[in-house]
């Protein structure tokens, strides 16, 4: 018998070593390789736009061209654009990310059952010998698998920029996915909470950023640690990373408030003026009702976890409280080393029956609003909501088709219902990012799964080898 690293080992002699560096693909890859953007028309399916004056469109259409969304309705005119079936298929607008370390993927499921290799001390010990192609090839699967589960737009939180090299391979594997994104710089693992974050490397990329943006898909942000990280963080770390960020623009993203030691932390940001419309706050399962109001007043979005969050024992997510105190809420999935996969269907059931339990009600938290918060208000809490998270014209042609035609997705009911409860990253027939159809026909149409899973394997494991980790 073989055992998991010898297995592994015989695949990559099989596949052929060793992996093709990012940098070849940076040189050699032209902007064509994502499908180019064309005119399309979605024909005859159930359209659920997310916006109030649209409402749903029973036997609808979606026209596009070049990116844009130009019109929403029934029996559209769209001379000489392809038409795609919508039949028993669901249209609504992509699934929106609000916080996800996407270069974890290359340690999917590793998190172990004791406290030497939970989350924290593995993602840190392996985060340090990560090189550049580490972080591409778990960029990339993450990338590969947002797609394929119908997230159009990911918040990819970076907290492993260890060098720019680092930063442009994490950021090159978003591009050649043709995700939108926000991608926040952020601090090297491992990175004493005495230290500070190199800004002038922050200050350098963000001059650079019109070669990183795509034609404005990616956005940049800035991964901060808070005033807490695993300590109290000095005022000359935290003062200084915040100010430099939000004097450039930065939106700021920090894990404030996870866990019982955590309380009062919310509070301390807001007396010093530290929250606000562009400060999202990872998890903030320690809020108080006092300090939700606090979040509430200053605007900072809330991105909620809770897959992850119940993993690691955080407790259960307040998505009901934070939405009654007037809390901005997006949905996450924060990383797939504890939650297993990025299925953001699975995540927004979970929110509702989450809430649901909590309250003994079944009538507490409606599919429709959950679904809300997987687009809508996901794209609200990044700044994205005049670009995604509904379908009408002049929107940016984010659009995915869910199929109802599959075992477990028929029969056809209730749409908003069968999204939540019963879809499946494998539902999810096509997906559109930005006009450009980037998974058609229940498979990913420019990137190759079996090269990108392998690629990611080969990688993990000579890391391991380096690390000698279990
Ligand atoms: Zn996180």
């Amino acid at each position: 018998m073989l055992n998991r690293r010898q297995f592994l080992k015989s695949i990559a002699a099989l596949t052929g070593t060793p992996l093709t560096p990012w940098r070849a693909f940076a040189a050699g890859t032209p902007a064509s390789a994502l499908p180019a953007r064309g005119e399309l028309v979605l024909r005859n399916a159930y359209v659920i736009t997310m916006e109030p004056r649209l409402g749903d469109i029973p036997g609808g259409d979606v026209h596009i061209k070049n990116g844009v969304i130009l019109a929403v309705g029934k029996g559209l005119k769209a001379p000489g654009a392809e038409a795609i079936d919508g039949q028993r298929m669901i249209v609504l607008p992509g699934l929106v990310d609000t916080h996800w370390h996407m270069w974890n993927t290359l340690l999917r499921s590793l998190a172990g059952e004791k406290a030497s290799q939970g989350y924290f001390p593995l993602t840190t010990a392996y985060g340090k010998i990560m090189t550049p192609d580490d972080m591409y090839h778990g960029a990339r699967l993450a990338a590969a698998e947002g797609l394929y589960s119908g997230i159009t737009t990911v918040h990819d939180f970076c907290h492993n920029a260890r060098s720019r090299a680092h930063a442009e391979a994490d950021i090159r594997a978003l591009q050649e996915a043709g995700l939108r994104a926000r991608w926040s710089y952020g601090w090297p693992q491992g990175l004493p909470d005495t230290e500070i974050t190199k800004m002038a490397d922050v200050e350098a990329l963000h001059r650079d950023w019109a070669n990183f943006s795509s034609e404005g898909l990616i956005s940049m942000g800035f991964a901060w640690r808070g005033m807490f990280r695993n300590t109290a963080l000095p005022r000359q770390v935290y003062r200084p990373e915040f100010e430099i960020a939000r004097r450039l623009g930065l939106p700021i993203s920090a894990h404030v408030g996870s866990g019982e030691a955590a309380k009062g932390q919310i509070a301390a940001h807001a007396k010093e003026n530290l929250l606000g419309k562009d400060v999202q706050v990872v998890h903030a399962l320690s809020a108080s009702p006092a300090e939700m109001e606090m979040l509430a007043k200053a605007g900072s979005p809330v991105s909620v976890s809770p897959d992850t969050e119940m993993r690691i024992g955080y407790g259960f997510p307040k998505v009901g409280e934070l939405l009654a105190a007037g809390v901005r809420v997006g949905i996450s999935v924060d990383n797939t080393v504890l939650a297993g996969d990025a299925n953001l269907f699975g995540l927004l059931k979970m929110v509702r029956n989450i809430e649901n339990a909590r309250s003994h009600d079944e009538f507490k938290m409606p599919a429709r609003r959950v679904l809300e918060l997987g687009t809508i208000e996901g794209a609200r809490s990044l700044g994205m909501e005049d670009r995604v998270g509904s379908l009408k014209p002049g929107k940016r042609a984010d659009v995915i088709m869910v199929s109802t035609r599959q075992l477990t997705m028929g029969v056809f009911t209730e749409p908003a219902h069968l999204l939540v409860e019963a879809a499946e990253p494998e539902s999810v027939d096509t997906v559109i990012v930005d006009g450009r159809v980037l998974k058609r026909g229940g498979r990913l149409t420019s990137l190759a799964v079996d090269r990108i899973v392998s690629d990611a394997e080969g990688s993990f494991e000579a890391m391991r080898n380096r690390a000698d980790q279990p």
